[in-house]
């Protein structure tokens, strides 16, 4: 990997959220709860590659991504983009920032304006940042929807007239629209059907590579990570526990959550697939967060220090990093990561 300056880095990213507290809890004088949804997390991102972060519901993979797009102020720690902090950028550096770095979001219908033709959504996209005089835009718009394997004729009609994998296209047109260096997907495809999935991620794969795109890929289905990402981040409880190349990640997880991730992906092992064990090893309130390694409560290799020192990310091998207080992973103990992948295959639905 490079030693260039990343293009995205964050470090010690911290985020909070209020939770609305009840007329009772008021009068009760209980004291404001907020959701930990960020809790130091740094993290590195190389110009042109794909970096997977994956997690559970509520790991905070959203919230990152979010705040790498300044869609979302942290509370503390820094963004730096070409290794300057984002929060410092002036009004001219922070639209060409918004212009580098392009967010695709999950629900495109939810992004693209119901009442304009996809030309008046390219058109609007290519006319704010003025990446085209007028007289070219047309003509751009046309290349733009060829790049994303759209036909001619869609230019003229409205984002409901299209399918899902369709829209989501449409969606990828206009991030690119502003020629980005970097785009953040969060659950791309999550929503579309399998085979469409496919067609989506093989056209992201190709646009990276034709156009030098660095990508930041937040999913949870790890099939879909191993396939397109060069590293993978795994979060937990707004942490990264775990990062490296994406094969050593997933021949040789160096964190229990990861192997216990590994372990309960439906298509590594569908029989250990159970509601049964939803019960045992549950994923701990954002709301209070452990002293300790934040993984304590459900690892089936704890010991006492774990459960008072919150462990680093360190060295496991040529660029993989693990935040564990164990030197190296033991073999698999047969019952309990079973269970805790059962517990864990639940709560990702
Ligand atoms: Fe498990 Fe301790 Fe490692 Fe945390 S630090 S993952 S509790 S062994």
């Amino acid at each position: 990997m490079s030693t260039a300056v990343p293009i995205l880095s964050v470090e010690k990213l911290a985020k909070r959220f209020a939770v609305p507290r009840s007329l009772t809890s008021r009068i009760m004088g209980e004291p404001p709860l907020a959701v930990h949804a960020l809790n130091g997390v740094n993290l590195d991102v190389h110009r042109g590659e794909t970096l997977g972060i994956v997690g559970e519901s509520g790991c905070g993979k959203s919230t990152l991504a979010r705040c790498l797009v300044r869609l979302l102020d942290p509370d503390q720690g820094v963004v730096r983009f070409e290794g300057k902090d984002i929060a410092t950028f002036r009004q001219a550096e922070r639209r060409a920032f918004n212009r580098r770095v392009q967010m695709i979001f999950q629900d495109p219908r939810g992004s693209l304006n119901p009442r304009m033709t996809v030309r008046q959504t390219l058109t609007e996209a290519l006319s704010v940042h003025a990446m085209r005089p007028k007289a070219e835009i047309p003509a751009r718009v046309m290349e733009l929807l060829d790049l994303v394997r759209l036909p001619a004729d869609a230019a003229g009609r409205y984002p409901h007239e299209f399918s899902g994998g369709q829209r989501q296209r449409i969606g990828i047109a206009r991030a690119l629209s502003v020629e980005p260096e970097v785009i953040v997907a969060d659950e791309l495809v999550s929503a579309l059907d399998v085979s469409v999935q496919a067609q989506v991620i093989n056209l992201l794969l190709d646009l990276q590579e034709r156009l030098s795109l660095t990508v930041i890929f937040v999913a949870h289905d790890l099939r879909l990570v191993r396939h397109i990402s060069h590293r993978v981040a795994v979060m937990y409880l707004g942490q990264v526990v775990e990062i490296a190349p994406v094969e050593a990640l997933f021949t040789a997880p160096q964190h229990p959550y990861t192997r216990a991730l590994l372990d309960a992906a439906p298509e590594l092992d569908p029989t250990r697939r159970s509601r049964k064990a939803a019960a045992r090893g549950e994923l701990p309130s954002p709301l209070h967060l452990p002293p300790g390694c934040p993984f304590a409560s459900r690892c089936p290799y704890v010991f006492d220090r774990c459960r008072v020192e919150n462990p680093l990310l360190t060295p496991r091998g040529a660029g993989h990093r693990a935040a564990c207080h164990l030197d190296a992973l033991p073999k698999p103990v047969i019952s309990s990561p079973g269970v805790l992948a059962e517990s864990i295959a639940v709560s990702r639905e």
